[in-house]
């Protein structure tokens, strides 16, 4: 129970999706959405607090840790594992070599469905061969 509600704010903090097995959903979209957003409330954070200590800014320092932890390192985190898991998806799957594969999104732009390592979402029917000269 405690492990699930941990689960769901991290989710939410991290602005990840998950599908109906519970795997994380990882687009470059939410990565950047969810980075911007957590330096707002950051930003917004540090103003609040040098309201009540006026001399914050002095130490503008810890601000820029409580950025890296909280903005920028849980970004490039997700980002790793988003890079990994399309290298993987390129490699392995039919979608990787197809030319309606949407890297960034990983993401079939035919059927405008997201791409799983266990789901096709048109079952192989509707591949076409990726022409490398158009990269
Ligand atoms: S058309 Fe089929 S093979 Fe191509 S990306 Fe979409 S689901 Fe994958």
């Amino acid at each position: 129970m405690a492990s699930l509600l941990w689960e769901r704010l991290r989710d939410l903090w991290l602005f990840q999706r998950r599908s109906r097995s519970g795997e994380v959903e990882v687009t470059a979209g939410t990565i950047v959405y969810g980075a911007v957003v957590r330096a707002f409330l950051v930003v917004l954070g540090s103003l609040a607090v040098s309201g009540l200590v006026p001399d914050l800014w002095r130490h503008w320092w810890l601000v820029l840790l409580v950025l890296w932890g909280v903005v920028f390192y849980p970004a490039y985190r997700r980002w790793s594992a988003f890079t990994q898991e399309v290298r993987q998806l390129r490699e392995e799957l039919l979608c990787g070599s197809c030319r309606h594969f949407d890297e960034t999104g990983q993401l079939c732009v035919l059927l405008d469905e997201h791409v799983r390592p266990d789901y096709i979402p048109c079952g192989g029917e509707s591949w076409e061969p990726r022409n490398e000269w158009e990269e």
